[in-house]
């Protein structure tokens, strides 16, 4: 269950960092900009499961809340940005190590929340 505060600050991070979250909002519903439902996009989202779980897997979303780097292994086994480890690297970017963890909770939102100062 996540709070109308902590989704409004998760946005937030994202559209910080050049994530549109209306723009991501009408292609994942097929909707114009302009229809009445788009104002209650946030609502919507908040308290639908299945979108709130669309919003977290999204990898624009994801691109703009952990950032675009690739690892950073400085001469070491694991990341040094997000603490991926594998013995042969099989993902580039620190925000697709996040997914795969995320992926694995149960409390994503705690996840999430993890990274948002
Ligand atoms: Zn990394």
């Amino acid at each position: 269950m996540v709070t109308g505060k902590t989704l409004k600050e998760i946005i937030k991070k994202a559209e910080e960092n050049g994530f549109n979250f209306y723009t991501w909002y009408c292609k994942q519903r097929n909707l114009g900009y302009n229809t009445p439902e788009v104002k209650e996009a946030f609502y919507f989202v908040l308290s639908n499961k299945f979108m709130l779980t669309a919003l977290i897997f999204s990898h624009d979303f994801a691109k703009a809340y952990w950032g675009e780097n690739k690892h950073s292994f400085n001469g070491v086994d694991m990341c040094s940005v997000c603490g991926y480890y594998d013995e042969v690297i099989k993902i580039e970017y620190c925000y697709e190590h996040h997914l795969q963890q995320i992926a694995l909770k149960k409390q994503r939102i705690k996840y999430l929340e993890r990274f948002l100062k």
